[in-house]
């Protein structure tokens, strides 16, 4: 089944057109990674999959269902956004339960749900702390925990470890694919650095300035780039 589709989609800010008719299919299930230098569209194009963002033309599906209109909260899908974007004064459980609270989901479903997002990302030691009180790796699990406890079709990734140091990056990376391996939602992760996007991908989605250079498997991409923009992106010979 396909997971996100998205056809011919566009977008300009005024008369600024930023992504110009793209098509990409990602099957359910798939860890996609949009790759591709700062201002070429990725945050963008994700914006507009979670409904944070209106297209200006085109289509996105949806596990088969199409939401190009649909407002954000009713896509299933889920942000994690980097880890500053925790509430300071709220402990991790609290943090990790907002947006059921917000929806008032019963007192026990929301214990249910926090506790196993908190097993699943090893925190249930740490759901009385406050992000202060946490290491850079765990705050940036309490920011996945945010978005596993809404249970989406769809998690959306947005350069969550760029305020991370190298070496924490390498752990959160793995974590992630340890994420996608336990869960096995389809997942978008958007990033500027190509050993993420090798490492972490199920499918490389190229991109330059709003337009889908590329389309394929990490390896795919290293051995037959289609263009000198994807080799010296991906660091192949081409
Ligand atoms: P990336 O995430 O790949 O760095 P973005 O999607 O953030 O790129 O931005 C793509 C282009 O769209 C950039 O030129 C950026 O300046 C422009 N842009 C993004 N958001 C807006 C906005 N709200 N208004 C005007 N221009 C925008
Ligand atoms: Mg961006």
């Amino acid at each position: 089944m396909s997971g996100i589709k998205l056809t011919d989609v566009r977008k300009s800010f005024g008369s600024f057109s930023v992504i110009h008719g793209v098509d990409i299919e990602i099957n359910q299930g798939e860890f996609a990674v949009f790759v591709g230098p700062s201002g070429c569209g990725k945050s963008t194009l994700l914006r507009m999959i979670a409904g944070l963002e209106e297209t200006s033309g085109g289509q996105i599906s949806i596990e088969n269902e199409d939401v190009t209109h649909r407002e954000a909260s009713k896509r299933g899908v889920a942000m994690v956004f980097q880890s500053y974007a925790l509430y300071p004064h709220l402990s991790v459980f609290e943090n990790m339960a907002f947006s059921l609270s917000i929806a008032k989901r019963p007192k026990a479903e929301i214990q249910q749900k926090v506790k196993a997002a908190a097993d699943i990302l090893r925190l249930g030691d740490y759901l009385q702390h406050k992000p202060s009180q946490l290491s850079g790796g765990q705050r940036q699990r309490v920011a996945i925990g945010r978005a596993i406890v809404r249970e989406p079709r769809v998690f959306l990734f947005d350069e969550p470890l760029s305020n991370l140091d190298a070496e924490l990056r390498v752990k959160m990376r793995m974590e992630i694919a340890r994420l996608h391996r336990q869960i096995g939602a389809t997942m978008v992760y958007v990033t500027h650095d190509q050993v993420e996007a090798m490492t972490l991908a199920d499918k490389i989605v190229v991109l330059k300035e709003g337009i889908v250079q590329q389309v394929g498997a990490p390896l795919e991409l290293y051995r037959d780039p289609q263009n000198m923009f994807v080799a010296g992106f991906i660091g192949s010979p081409g």
